[in-house]
C-alpha cells in the first residue's frame, strides 16, 4: 500500500497533519488503534497556561519566550518563538477553516469553567461553553443550572458553591424527558453520550425549550450539562433562539461529548479531502535501512507494508499506548525510538498526585525538525508529533493541545517543502 505519507495515530495530533497534508494534495494513510484524549478531554484547548516556574500565563504569544528560556528542550523552544507566534494563529484560522467554530485566542487565554465549577485558563473553548475574562468574576448576577435526574457526571451543588464565592447567585432545576427514561433504568446507561444522542433528536427540542423556558425566567443565563450535540450542533442554537436567554455548557466528566464531537468531526473532514483513516489497526513494527523508514507494518494488515515517503508518530503519551512504562524503563513500542526520561524509577513521579509528576515531560527524542532518534542517529523522514513528544509537560503547564496543533502543522509543513524541493 503506497502514500506520500502515512501517519500512526490518528487523535488530534494526527488528524490535524493529516488534513494539512490532503490539503496540499498528499495521498495520506491514518492508522489508528482507537479512542484519542480527545474523548475524555475538557473540550477546549490550552496553548501555555503557566510556566515552567509556575507563574501564570494570561498572554502566551508574550510567555513564549519565558518558556523557551527555561525549558530549551520544549517542543515550543524547538519551534521557535517567532514559529510559535506564526503557528498559533495558523492553528486557529486552520481549525475555524475547517468549520470547527471555537472562541478565545492565543494572545489572551480566557477562563473555562470545570465541572466543579472552577475556573481553569485555556486558548479555545467550543462556541456554546460558558467562559469568562476574569479569574474571580463571572458575568452573571444569576443563573439556573440544569441537570438530568440521575445523571452523576455533573454536580449543579458544586457549581452552585463556586459560583456563589464569585458572586454569582444559581437555583438548580433537575429535569427529565420520556426518551432519557430508559437510560435511567440502568445507572451505567445515563452517561453523556447516551444523553448526547437524546438531547439532539430534533422532537425533543420544543419540550427541552419548554423546560428551560419555564424554569429560568428570572435568570440571566442558562447553565447546562455539555450532553448535547454530539451529532446535531444546532439544537442549542434552536433552544436559545426560542427561550431568547443565553444557554451556556459546562463539560461533564468523561467521557466528553465535545471532545468526541471534534475528533468525529476532523475524521469526516480528513475522510471528505480523500484521506484513509484506519480505525481499529495499530501499528505494530517497522523496517529501516540508511536512517529511513521503508515498510511499515500493521497487526491487521500482516505482512502487506505500509509504504511512503514520510511517516509521521502521533500516537500520543502513556494514555494511548504511544509510550509504554515498565517498573524500569519507558519505551516507544512501534520503532523502539530513543525516548528522554529519568533513569532512576524514584524520578519518575511525586507521592503527592498534586506535585508537578515528572513522567508527564518523558517522551521521543527528536531533533530541532522534530525528527525521530533511533539509536542517537536522525530518521529522516520520521517526524514525531503530539502528546508523544519529549520536554513539556501538558498538565503543569496547560500546554496539551497546542502542542499537539503546533507540531502537526510544523511537521506537515515541513513535508510538504520536502517534497517541493524533491521536484
Ligand atoms: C485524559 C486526557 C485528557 C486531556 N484533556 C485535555 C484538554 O482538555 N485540553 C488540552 O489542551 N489537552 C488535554 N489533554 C492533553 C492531550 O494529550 C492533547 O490535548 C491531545 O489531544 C493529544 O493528541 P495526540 O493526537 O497527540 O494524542 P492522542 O489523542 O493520545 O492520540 C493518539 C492516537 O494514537 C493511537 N495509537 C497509539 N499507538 C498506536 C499504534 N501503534 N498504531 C496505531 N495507532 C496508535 C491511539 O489509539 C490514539 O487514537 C488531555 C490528555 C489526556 C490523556
Amino acid at each position: 500500500m503506497k502514500f506520500d505519507t502515512v501517519i500512526i495515530g490518528g487523535g488530534l495530533s494526527g488528524l490535524t497533519c493529516g488534513i494539512r497534508l490532503l490539503q496540499q494534495g498528499q495521498r495520506c494513510v491514518i492508522v489508528s488503534s482507537g479512542q484519542s484524549a480527545l474523548h475524555f478531554s475538557s473540550g477546549s484547548f490550552d496553548l501555555l497556561n503557566a510556566l515552567p516556574d509556575g507563574r501564570i500565563v494570561t498572554d502566551p504569544l508574550a510567555s513564549v519566550k519565558d518558556l523557551v528560556r527555561m525549558s530549551p528542550g520544549h517542543p515550543y523552544a524547538k519551534l521557535g518563538e517567532c514559529k510559535f507566534r506564526e503557528l498559533a494563529g495558523e492553528s486557529e484560522s486552520f481549525l475555524s477553516g475547517i468549520g470547527l467554530s471555537i472562541q478565545g485566542g492565543a494572545t489572551e487565554n480566557h477562563y473555562r469553567i470545570t465541572p466543579m465549577g472552577t475556573l481553569k485558563p485555556t486558548w479555545l473553548s467550543a462556541p456554546d461553553f460558558a467562559v469568562c475574562k476574569s479569574e474571580s468574576k463571572l458575568p452573571w448576577k444569576k443563573v439556573s443550572i440544569f441537570n438530568i435526574a440521575g445523571f452523576l457526571d455533573f454536580y449543579p451543588q458544586f457549581i452552585a458553591g463556586e459560583f456563589a464565592r464569585m458572586g454569582t447567585k444559581s437555583d438548580i432545576h433537575l429535569f427529565s424527558l420520556p426518551g432519557l427514561d430508559h437510560l435511567r433504568r440502568n445507572p451505567s446507561e445515563l452517561r453523556s453520550t447516551n444523553i448526547a444522542r437524546i438531547l439532539d433528536q430534533e422532537s425533543n427540542r420544543d419540550e427541552l425549550t419548554g423546560i428551560l423556558s419555564k424554569a429560568a425566567a428570572d435568570s440571566d443565563a442558562i447553565i447546562f450539562p455539555a450532553c448535547i450535540g454530539l451529532k446535531n450542533t444546532n439544537m442549542l442554537a434552536e433552544s436559545r433562539k426560542a427561550i431568547n436567554k443565553p444557554v451556556y455548557l459546562i463539560p461533564t466528566l468523561p467521557p466528553s461529548v465535545t471532545g468526541i464531537h471534534t475528533q468525529r468531526y476532523m475524521h469526516d473532514y480528513f475522510v471528505r479531502l480523500g484521506g484513509v483513516y484506519m480505525l481499529g489497526d495499530t501499528v505494530k513494527k517497522a523496517d529501516m535501512e540508511n536512517g529511513r523508514v521503508t515498510r511499515i507494518y500493521s497487526c491487521n494488515h500482516g505482512d502487506i507494508p505500509f509504504i511512503a515517503e514520510n511517516t509521521v508518530l502521533a500516537t500520543g503519551s502513556y494514555f494511548s499506548q504511544g509510550l509504554i512504562a515498565t517498573g524500569s524503563r519507558i519505551y516507544e513500542p512501534v520503532f523502539n525510538l530513543d525516548v528522554a526520561y529519568a533513569p532512576a524509577r524514584q524520578d519518575w513521579y511525586s507521592r503527592n498526585m498534586f506535585d508537578s509528576q515528572n513522567y508527564l515531560a518523558f517522551g521521543v527524542k527528536t531533533n530541532e525538525s522534530f525528527n525521530a532518534l533511533h539509536g542517537g542517529k536522525v530518521l529522516e523522514n520520521l517526524y514525531v508529533s503530539g502528546a508523544v513528544l519529549e520536554g513539556f509537560n501538558p498538565v503543569k503547564e496547560g500546554s496539551g493541545a497546542g502542542v499537539s496543533i503546533l507540531s502537526a502543522l510544523y511537521i506537515a509543513d515541513k513535508i510538504i517543502s520536502k517534497e517541493g524541493e524533491r521536484r
